[in-house]
């Protein structure tokens, strides 16, 4: 975001905590509906056009407060439809967002920090180390800016129905933002997105997963990708901390927890040579077995860094078959947005980069005028 200040800025803030401000100001509590269909509704960032409100607020509004997007600086759109925005938040931090449209669904990935702390072999993410968590209204901002492109706002126009929480980022390791944030896509007043269609994916923060449950009942990707300890111990870090055994047990208690009947997805990222065997899926079978969950086989994205290799679709296709066959419902997620490196969970640090990304952009752009 541009311009940082000491104004506190709204974006961020679900109702309650727009109800508490307010209160702060002196004023009625209704005033946080207004300003979040203002905000939200019809990205509205300028105090004097939310004309429901009086001259006098308005200007005690422009006071304290301020209403903050991130800034976009880079915005393309792929051959497939996949849309990429690049915003710049404070501190010059960039981060990625994707929406992927697919008939009447839009699937918006979103990041919850800037880079990322866990530093998973495969991840190029994780390659890059941890800044920092992103702010509540750096998070919602990202669904902001994509759904001001779809402005003017229509009611029956939905570009967004779906978000997953896939882009850069542990989004357990920043609890309390990436919460506050879920709780405004699913604001009726703000975007309106239903519980089930907003996914928070982790690669198993088991204490934070458990708190999860207490406050949310968003749904659930398990990045797991491995199935036993002694390979995953070798592709998520984490897991020498949290093994598989608690995070399925934390997984299982999350779902329990739900007023509805909801599967988890179990992600797997197929490495070749590495976790594509058939005696892989065997064992991933047996493990899961009882849980429901649906799996979703995500080929390797390779990047530069990286000396693990993408399988060959014969290899996956293999996989799938065996957990086919034992009873569970497997996708194998396709790259979209290939030509403007739009791969979901794939969002690259390249950004930090700037020399790199502006040879990057510009060769995206001369396949993509
Ligand atoms: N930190 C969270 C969410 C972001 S990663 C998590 O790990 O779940 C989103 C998904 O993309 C994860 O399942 C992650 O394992 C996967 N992913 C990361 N790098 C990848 C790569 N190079 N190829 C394929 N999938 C990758
Ligand atoms: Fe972090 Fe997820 Fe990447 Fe692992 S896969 S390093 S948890 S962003």
């Amino acid at each position: 975001m541009s311009a940082p200040s000491d104004k506190v800025n709204l974006l961020g803030m679900p109702k309650a905590k727009l109800e508490a401000f307010f209160e702060t100001l002196g004023e009625k509590k209704f005033r946080a509906q207004q300003i979040l269909q203002w905000m939200h509704q019809r990205g509205v960032d300028d105090f004097d056009q939310m004309t429901n409100m009086s001259k006098v607020l308005r200007d005690k509004l422009k006071e304290v407060a301020e209403v903050r997007g991130p800034e976009v600086v880079y915005d393309e759109t792929s051959r497939d439809g996949t849309r990429k925005w690049v915003m710049r938040m404070d501190n010059g931090n960039s981060v990625e967002t994707v929406l992927i449209p697919d008939g009447e669904r839009g699937t918006l990935c979103v990041s919850s920090q800037i880079g990322c702390s866990l530093d998973c072999t495969f991840c190029s993410t994780g390659k890059r180390g941890f800044n920092r968590n992103l702010t509540a209204a750096e998070i919602i901002g990202q669904v902001w800016v994509a759904r001001r492109a779809f402005m003017p706002f229509d009611p029956t126009d939905r570009p967004i129905t779906n978000v997953v929480m896939m882009g850069m980022g542990e989004p357990l390791l920043n609890f309390e933002n990436v919460v506050d944030a879920m709780n405004l896509m699913m604001e009726d007043l703000a975007y309106g997105i239903s519980k089930r269609r907003v996914t928070l994916s982790t690669s198993g923060v088991v204490p934070a997963l458990d708190r999860l449950g207490e406050v949310t009942d968003v749904s659930l990707a398990i990045s797991l990708h491995a199935p036993n300890d002694e390979l995953r111990n070798k592709l998520v870090p984490l897991n020498k901390k949290y093994p598989i055994s608690e995070l399925l047990a934390a997984t299982r208690r999350y779902l329990a927890r739900l007023p509805d009947k909801r599967k988890a997805t179990i992600e797997y990222t197929v490495i070749q040579g590495v976790n594509d065997q058939p005696e892989h899926a065997r064992e991933l079978a047996v493990i899961l077995k009882g849980l429901p969950c649906k799996i979703n086989l995500i080929p390797f994205n390779p990047f530069p860094e990286s000396d693990f290799s993408r399988p060959s679709m014969n290899a996956t296709r293999r996989f799938q078959t065996v957990l086919n066959e034992a009873g569970y419902v497997t996708t194998i997620r396709t790259t979209r947005g290939d030509d403007i490196d739009a791969a979901c969970g794939q969002l690259v640090g390249r950004v930090e980069d700037r020399t790199r990304r502006s040879q990057r952009y510009i060769a995206v752009q001369q396949v993509n005028p």
